[in-house]
């Protein structure tokens, strides 16, 4: 069962840069297939497993699947060789396994660094400090392509909050995008919002919004 209607809604709301990437978690392929049959290619798994099986059954043409949850090291094989983009890059540990695993397969695999924005302590990222460094020696990782940013917001309804985050994301976006990646065409993602913050995330900016409950239902 997908919502129609949301899906027309969003698709109406998102400016003409900005994509959608339907976040299938916990969903069945038949959902997917009924979202796909509506038009949507882009959609986003959290968990390695379920998106290699998806990866597997669902393979009709044209769609592009997005990885968006932690990512344990010993799990990279299950994915990388069909995935689209990874957008939850969040150690430079896992960003070198990554490189490490797509140049014993000579790929070269699209990858988003997330960035931690929110004041919550559980979410995963790299810190300013830390992104900082890593970019620094982001030439090391040949075998990746970093495509951008991506960050989740407190989990809060108080938007000057989630509006402060995304806005502090987009400042560090910026400041790559005209420095140390000015001269990189890929460089170009920026991953924010999700189903109860992605029109605050567009006015800062997203490139891709990560929507799941308002397209699939609740989990
Ligand atoms: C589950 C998930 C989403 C989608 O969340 P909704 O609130 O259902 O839209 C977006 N991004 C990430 C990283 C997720 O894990």
């Amino acid at each position: 069962m997908i919502n129609k209607k949301e899906i027309d809604i969003i698709l109406k709301n998102l400016p003409s840069e900005t994509k959608l990437v339907a976040v299938s978690k916990f969903k069945p392929n038949e959902s997917i297939l009924d979202a796909y049959n509506y038009g949507l290619r882009d959609f986003g798994e959290s968990r390695p497993q379920e998106l290699a099986k998806k990866m597997e059954e669902i393979t009709n043409e044209g769609i592009n699947w997005h990885f968006i949850g932690h990512l344990q090291t010993n799990k990279i094989k299950m994915i990388i060789d069909k995935v689209h983009l990874i957008h939850s890059i969040d150690s430079q540990k896992l960003l070198a396994a990554v490189n490490k695993e797509a140049a014993n397969r000579d790929i070269i695999v699209n990858c988003l660094l997330q960035i931690y924005i929110a004041k919550e302590e559980s979410k995963q990222g790299f810190s300013k400090g830390e992104l900082e460094q890593v970019v620094l020696n982001i030439g090391e990782y040949s075998n990746v392509r970093i495509c951008g940013l991506m960050g989740m917001a407190s989990f809060t309804s108080n938007k000057s909050i989630v509006a402060s985050e995304f806005s502090t994301l987009k400042e560090i976006f910026d400041t790559l995008k005209n420095g140390l990646f000015a001269n990189n065409s890929y460089f170009k993602e920026l991953s924010m919002g999700m189903s109860g913050d992605y029109l605050t995330a567009i006015e800062y900016g997203s490139t891709l919004v990560r929507i799941g409950s308002l397209i699939f239902g609740e989990r």
